[in-house]
């Protein structure tokens, strides 16, 4: 299919994607960075479909019932599909600033929104300090889609299953959204609403994002589980990260899911059983088994309600071993 009519932008700084955005919100705009989904997205042209219940009328009652982009037809369910034909895609290829990675002085990791996951993938020190993210950048697609495709991209796609967007979320990122009418930091967890649905407004974009500090015994992991090794979305995808004491007690732990819910999910119950103790493997499967709990995937074609949960168990004692690992390492 081809693509619908639009003019492309091609601001030249910051605080010209800012005007640009404000000026043009009301024609319908829509932010083009490494195009991956925006581009196929267009072809299609179908930006998601949203399930919505018969009985709550439609559109303008509707309440979100899947984490996939699909439709489902059990005679419940309709999809309304949402079409995005927006008259203006505003470029950031020329804002190089944006395309960054730098540790600050405090010791954070600062990525520009830019940024592909090829160079996420280049850098030694993120692999070292931020294995997670780095983890999450080996499992985006294809050389090529991780040649174009950006972090910024990925986390304002807000799929439930995005590789560097459940990572982000584990290691408790922060993003700084910028418009004409200033700058705010968001909290990653806190950004998605729903599949594909975040709470940008239409005036603002993705500018930087920011990792906290690695504690000195600290390490993190994600693992991908797929149908196949390369261009597929993860059945499931488990991010843990983990920071110990002198003495090996968990200080902190955080795990993410992904593709097990309408967003990425943080597993509540791990904190709880980990927190304050030497993670035995007792306590570690102890932890995976209520992560597969606090996830609520669906069944569809890549996977079955009770695989995923399955497999939700599997990947948080995988991940939460190996952060052990990593931080132990370095302690
Ligand atoms: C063949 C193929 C395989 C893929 N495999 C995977 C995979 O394995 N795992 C995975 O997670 N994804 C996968 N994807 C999806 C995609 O490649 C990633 O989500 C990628 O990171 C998107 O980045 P991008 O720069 O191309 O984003 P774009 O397509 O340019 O944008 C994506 C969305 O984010 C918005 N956006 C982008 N940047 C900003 C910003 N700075 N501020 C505000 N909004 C912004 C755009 O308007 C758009 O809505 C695949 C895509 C393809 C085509």
């Amino acid at each position: 299919m081809s693509l619908p009519n639009f003019d492309v932008l091609v601001p030249d700084s910051i605080e010209e994607t800012c005007s640009f955005l404000a000026e043009k919100q009301s024609d319908g705009v829509r932010i083009l960075a490494g195009g991956t989904d925006v581009l196929v997205d267009l072809k299609q042209p179908v930006v998601q479909s949203t399930l919505y219940t018969q009985a709550a009328g439609g559109p303008d009652n509707s309440q979100i019932l899947t984490t996939s982009d699909e439709h489902q037809s059990d005679g419940q369910i309709w999809a309304e599909k949402e079409r995005n034909e927006p008259s203006f895609l505003v470029s950031l290829h020329k804002l190089k600033e944006l395309k960054q990675i730098e540790i600050l002085d405090d010791g954070r990791l600062r990525v520009g929104a830019l940024t592909t996951a090829r160079e996420l993938q280049r850098e030694p020190h993120l692999r070292e300090s931020w294995g997670a993210l780095a983890e999450g950048a080996d499992a985006l697609g294809s050389p090529l889609v991780r040649a174009r495709g950006t972090l910024g991209g990925n986390i304002c796609n807000a799929r439930p299953a995005a590789d560097m967007l459940v990572p982000s979320i584990c290691l408790g990122a922060d993003l700084q959204l910028q418009s004409n009418r200033g700058t705010r930091t968001v909290r990653a967890d806190e950004f998605v609403t729903g599949p594909g649905r975040t709470i940008i407004q239409l005036d603002e974009f993705l500018t930087y994002i920011t990792f906290p500090a690695p504690g000195s015994n600290s390490g993190s992991a994600y693992y991908k589980l797929a149908q196949r090794k390369a261009l597929d979305i993860s059945v499931v995808g488990v991010a843990s990260s983990i920071s110990l004491n002198q003495s090996g007690d968990v200080t902190d732990v955080r795990v993410t899911m992904g593709a097990v819910g309408p967003k990425p999910l943080l597993a509540q119950s791990v904190h709880g059983v980990l927190i304050g103790k030497i993670p035995t493997d007792e306590l570690i499967d102890k932890a995976a088994l209520g992560a597969s709990l606090d996830a609520t995937p669906i069944d569809d074609h890549r996977g079955t309600l009770e695989y995923r949960r399955q497999m939700v168990e599997v990947l948080t004692a995988r991940t939460l071993r190996l952060a052990i690992q990593r931080a132990e390492v370095l302690r």
